[in-house]
This record gives structure tokens, C-alpha cells and sequence, in this order.
């Protein structure tokens, strides 16, 4: 395993549609392995293969699962090809920050929960139910896959003040 360089705005690949995963050998296994190891290295609650500069459909995502209980156990979901395929009519509020865009966040509206398809790393399919700041994060990372940073939807950003602190992804 190995710890890649994430790359920051204006790297194109950030700007591109990510293509689809169709290998799930032994190369994608140690794709996989480094984007969790390079996540938990930022830190960051979720990472998107164009963020080390490969452009294909994969996020990495490890957060509590529990939304009441910030205690509760990580979850780690690696997804490839993943797509929204419910979403809640609720659209909530938040602040984000970007592990792609740094010293800054922004407020960013997302739907509150949302149902996503995709395969896990062998290549099963997966379906997640996400609600929460884990929804926000899926949203997040799947925004990456397709060349969109939060930047682009927020209704506002700013550099934060010290101790103003934003999980980044
Ligand atoms: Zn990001």
C-alpha cells in the first residue's frame, strides 16, 4: 500500500468525467487499498480516484454510519461506478471543505437521503442507503467522477477562521 499525492484545483483531471471501472484485478485491488490509505493519511471522511490523479469511477468513503451518534463505529464503503438511484425530496444545508481544494469551505445544499447502485471491489453489486452527512458525502464524491467540485454548487464560500473545522473529502 502506498500513500498517493492528491492533486488540487485547477488539475484538469478534476475536471473530467471520470470513465467506468471494468477491471477488478489485481492493479484495481492496490487502486483501492492506496485511495483508503491515502484517505485515512489526509484525513479525510472520503476520497475519489481523479483526487490521486486516476481518472475512473471510485470513491472511498469511512464515516460513523450512526448519524445520532458521532462515537458510533466507521464505516468504510469502497464504490465503483456508483449512481444515485432514489433521493429524498428533503434538501438539507451544510458546510463542506475538499481535500482537492484546501484552505477553503463552502455551504453546499445536497439532498438529505440518498439511495446509491454500484459494485463493491470484487465487482458485486451494492446498494447503500445513505441519510446525513453520509449521504452528503456520497454526493460529494460522486460529484468528483463527474469533473464537479462543491465549489461549483456552493451559495457560499470562505476561508475558514481558526478552530472553524470541517471534515474535508
Ligand atoms: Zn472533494
Amino acid at each position: 500500500m502506498a500513500i498517493r499525492k492528491i492533486v488540487y484545483l485547477p488539475d484538469p483531471i478534476l475536471r473530467r468525467k471520470a470513465r467506468k471501472v471494468e477491471l477488478f484485478d489485481k492493479d484495481f485491488q492496490t487502486l483501492v487499498d492506496d485511495m483508503i490509505e491515502t484517505m485515512r493519511d489526509a484525513p479525510g471522511v472520503g476520497l475519489a480516484a481523479p483526487q490521486i490523479g486516476v481518472s475512473q469511477r471510485l470513491i472511498v468513503i469511512e464515516y460513523a454510519d450512526d448519524e445520532e451518534n458521532p462515537e458510533a463505529p466507521k464505516q468504510l464503503y469502497v464504490v465503483a461506478n456508483p449512481e444515485v438511484v432514489a433521493a429524498s425530496e428533503q434538501v438539507v444545508e451544510g458546510v463542506e471543505a475538499c481535500l482537492s481544494v484546501p484552505g477553503l469551505v463552502g455551504t453546499v445544499d445536497r439532498y438529505y437521503g440518498i439511495t446509491v447502485k454500484g459494485l463493491n471491489r470484487k465487482g458485486k453489486p451494492v446498494k447503500i442507503k445513505a441519510q446525513g452527512w453520509l449521504a452528503r458525502i456520497f454526493q460529494h464524491e460522486m460529484d468528483h467522477l463527474d469533473g464537479i467540485v462543491y465549489t461549483d454548487r456552493a451559495s457560499e464560500v470562505w476561508k475558514p477562521k481558526e478552530g472553524e473545522d470541517y471534515p474535508a473529502d
